[in-house]
């Protein structure tokens, strides 16, 4: 469902920050990429959904060939992939609500189906009782919980995820990864970046460790394996 093949990425500045990767990642499986900072992490998974290009190589994701794919067709590649950042990204102007429909209007849904759909994704991640707010009004924690649930509202097959509890505290990165944990249960790939050791201590998965735009290790139900 991922794969790449001697992938490279060299930036126009010169700095080679992947350096022949190559990995495959199967339907359902859950992913943690650790690394130093600076080690290629958000090169890599930046790669998966064509935020970056590689320079040499191949990356399939979902059946699509990224190496070949026209910038054109980048938006309709993107609506299988739920990405989750560590600032959120959220539009601040607009509800909750009309945050996480915004994916399904842009794809012509019903009217009727986007409303089932956006009350019941908000109530998988526990938000249904604020979908009038505005994304300002609340926690990070809930603010996270939102931007989760607009990269899923698409059922996507893969939820890539950089740092996603990079600004919370440590209870509510807790609530944050039993979101994830979830959704993954449902049957979809997650590939998350992140530097919080207890938990990849904790929820046991897959660890790829990335250094110097290398993969270092890659390890089923693998340690964090740093000290922090
Ligand atoms: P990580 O996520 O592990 O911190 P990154 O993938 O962000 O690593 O960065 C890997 C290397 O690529 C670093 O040396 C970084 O400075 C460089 N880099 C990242 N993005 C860019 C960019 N847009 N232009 C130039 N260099 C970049
Ligand atoms: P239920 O009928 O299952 O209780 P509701 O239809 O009352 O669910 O909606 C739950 C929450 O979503 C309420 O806060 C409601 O105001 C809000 N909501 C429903 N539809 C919209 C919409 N189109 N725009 C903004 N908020 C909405």
């Amino acid at each position: 469902m991922i794969e790449m093949k001697d992938v490279f990425k060299k930036y126009p500045n010169g700095v080679t920050a992947a350096n022949g990767i190559n990995v495959y990642i199967g339907q359902g499986e859950f992913v943690y990429v650790v690394g130093p900072s600076g080690a290629g992490k958000s090169t890599f998974i930046k790669m998966m959904y064509r935020e970056e290009k590689a320079t040499k190589g191949d990356i399939t994701v979902n059946g699509v060939n990224l190496t070949t794919l026209k910038n054109t067709k980048v938006p309709i590649f993107r609506r299988n992939i739920g990405v989750v950042f560590q600032d959120f990204k959220l539009l601040n102007s607009i509800s909750v609500y009309d945050n996480v429909a915004f994916a399904l209007e842009v794809i012509e849904e019903q009217p009727n189906v986007i409303r089932k759909r956006v009350l019941e994704t908000l109530d998988l991640v526990g938000l249904k009782h604020k979908a009038r707010m505005l994304p300002t009004e609340l926690s990070g924690g809930e603010q996270q919980r939102v931007s989760i649930a607009r990269s899923i509202v698409n059922s996507p097959k893969v939820v890539i995820a950089d740092e996603p509890t990079g600004n919370l505290d440590p209870d509510t990165s807790w609530e944050i990864m039993k979101i994830f944990e979830e959704i993954n249960i449902r049957g979809t790939t997650i590939v998350m970046a992140t530097h919080n050791k207890d938990i990849v201590n904790s929820i046991k998965h897959r660890v790829i460790a990335i250094e110097g735009g290398k993969i270092a290790r890659d390890q089923q139900k693998g340690d964090y394996g740093y000290e922090s």
